[in-house]
């Protein structure tokens, strides 16, 4: 697929195959759940601004980060500012607590995906306070660790209703939006449905029940460029796609 001479037929075109495709794997969602158009984040780590501003120009609005220190270059890039003025950046990596006012100073900074501990939440509620226009507030996720393993961040699936209830009770500048898995990587489809997604799904259903929350207005982000058709017919309201609309990143070494 990928071109240097011509990237940007490829960026609208990778762009385009993954809205068809969601389009089609809305249609084949289990009927029993939520039936909300999913978003698309186009996660453009490592990715230049350049490209960012095609995907842009073809119609797209939410892109995703995962370090604070890229999204806050990104955001503040003057060729972005300027010809992205609608853009809404999505930070769906660790936050570190030294980090949190870079972070909220981002311009376009749209919402966090990732908070996972009461701290953070009442770190990112007071100091948003600094950087909020007009008494908007922020919007946040809460990360599941659905697959129990130790080197994902998020709090463990019988954790949710704990920390939702302390976001929606002591963090009124936060406006909670739903919850967020990476999951394993990998996962092979054909061994059935991915059990991180069920129990992402199954950690919202329990949630509304406990707190009375509409499931039609709380969100599941999952679902990455491997499996995101797979991710929205068991239900996931944001996908986050990268190397199929960007291109491959090179491997990262651990
Ligand atoms: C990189 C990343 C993605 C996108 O991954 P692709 O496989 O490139 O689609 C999604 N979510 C998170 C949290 C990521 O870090």
């Amino acid at each position: 697929m990928s071109s240097e001479s011509d990237p940007e037929i490829d960026i609208m075109f990778g762009l385009k195959n993954v809205l068809t495709k969601i389009e089609a794997a809305v249609g084949r969602r289990n009927k029993d759940l939520p039936q909300v158009i999913p978003r698309l984040v186009a996660v453009s780590k490592i990715k230049p601004a350049s490209l960012i501003i095609q995907a842009y120009e073809a119609g797209q609005r939410d892109f995703g980060e995962n370090y604070v220190n890229e999204l806050a270059e990104k955001a503040s890039d003057p060729s972005i500012l300027d010809k992205c003025k609608d853009i809404k950046w999505h930070f769906i990596g660790h936050l570190q607590t030294n980090k949190i006012n870079k972070l909220l100073g981002s311009p376009g900074l749209f919402m966090v995906q990732t908070v996972d501990s009461e701290k953070l939440a009442e770190n990112l509620n007071k100091q948003w306070l600094k950087y909020r226009k007009e008494e908007e507030k922020l919007k946040v996720m809460i990360q599941i660790n659905t697959s129990n393993e130790e080197a994902k961040n998020g709090i463990h699936p019988s954790e949710t209703t704990k920390l939702v209830e302390y976001v929606l009770k002591n963090c009124p500048n936060l406006d909670f939006q739903g919850l967020m898995t990476i999951g394993q990587y990998d996962y092979d489809v054909s061994k059935g449905p991915n059990p991180d997604f069920l129990t992402l799904s199954k950690c919202r259903q329990e949630l509304c029940e406990n707190l009375n929350l509409d499931i039609n207005k709380v969100e599941l982000s999952m679902g990455m460029s491997s499996d995101f058709e797979h991710a929205i017919e068991l239900g996931a309201t944001t996908v986050r796609v990268g190397s199929v609309i960007f291109g491959a990143r090179p491997p990262k070494n651990k």
